[in-house]
């Protein structure tokens, strides 16, 4: 985008092209295709206005966290066209063994893996219960959260937030984090080298974590986490497996914003999750 547009139009225009990839319109300029294909349809469910705050949790304490990962049978998962044979460890990667959050971070330190730090000012790497059951994955910091180094803490943010407490969570209780730890310049889809180098943070996160459930946000962490180049409609709401454990994508909350009939849709997904982590499932919409 030529540098002497004025931010706001800048903005338009940006938040205009993503309607159009999240309609399935193609891409428009190479700077924003991502080998990582978006296909978020354009939903058509009625609307839920707000998801309403709902207190406490109630996700079951967990005393001590397996050594490996539990391999639960899968009954319902259908396992999508990979890009690579399966989505367990390749080859070239090994699980680290007694990883931390903290190990993670330093080993992080001040990235200059890829372009992303250069425009960035705080690396956003996650945040929330490192032993909780169910982590949400995002696609990358936006402008506020690269001003506050936190994950989803923008407009998109705020309705992730709703929706944990539509859950009956707190943030507190569950963790969330992103595919890139940088943010985007204007808020671009991370290319395909920015995931590469990042990417390796985010499994090394969730094998420590060792969530039961995994709830990507978005085509980007979804085909990220599943190695598969598949539009999200194809799979989303159904459960997939990533090295043993559930995930399940669904739409990202800035997609719902522009879209809110797709509320309905995400809200089933959660309630997949809710019954999967023993949560009081509620009929219907949020009330
Ligand atoms: N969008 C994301 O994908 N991640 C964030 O942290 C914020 C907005």
């Amino acid at each position: 985008m030529p540098e002497s547009l004025p931010e706001s139009l800048k903005q338009k225009i940006s938040d205009r092209l993503r309607f159009y990839e999240d309609i399935g319109v193609g891409q428009f300029y190479r700077d924003r295709a991502s080998v990582l294909q978006a296909d978020e349809p354009q939903a058509t469910a009625a609307i839920p206005p707000t998801i309403p705050q709902v207190q406490e949790p109630s996700l079951p304490k967990r005393d001590s966290k397996p050594s490996q990962p539990v391999q639960t049978p899968m009954v319902s998962a259908r396992k999508i066209e990979p890009l690579r044979a399966d989505t367990g460890l390749s080859l070239f990667e090994t699980k680290i063994e007694n990883d931390t959050l903290l190990k993670i971070r330093e080993d992080l330190g001040d990235c200059k893996r890829c372009r992303l730090h250069k425009t960035r000012h705080n690396i956003v790497f996650g945040d929330g219960n490192p032993n909780a059951e169910l982590v949400f994955v995002g696609e990358g910091p936006g402008a506020d959260e690269d001003e506050q180094g936190l994950p989803f803490v923008g407009r998109a943010g705020k309705l992730l937030t709703q929706m944990i407490e539509a859950m009956g969570l707190q943030r507190k209780n569950v963790y969330i984090c992103n595919v890139v730890k940088c943010r985007p310049p204007q808020n671009r889809q991370p290319e395909h080298d920015e995931v590469a180098e990042c990417s390796p943070f985010l499994f090394r996160q969730i094998d420590t974590i060792a969530p039961k459930v995994i709830v990507c946000l978005g085509a980007t962490a979804a085909q990220t986490i599943l190695q598969t180049n598949r539009g999200i409609s194809h799979f989303r709401g159904e459960w997939q497996e990533f090295r043993g454990r559930k995930l399940i994508a669904t739409y990202h909350p800035a997609y719902l914003l522009r879209n809110p009939a797709a509320k309905s849709e995400v809200w089933r997904d959660l309630q997949k999750v809710m019954a999967e982590l023993g949560l009081q499932v509620k009929k219907g919409k949020p009330s």
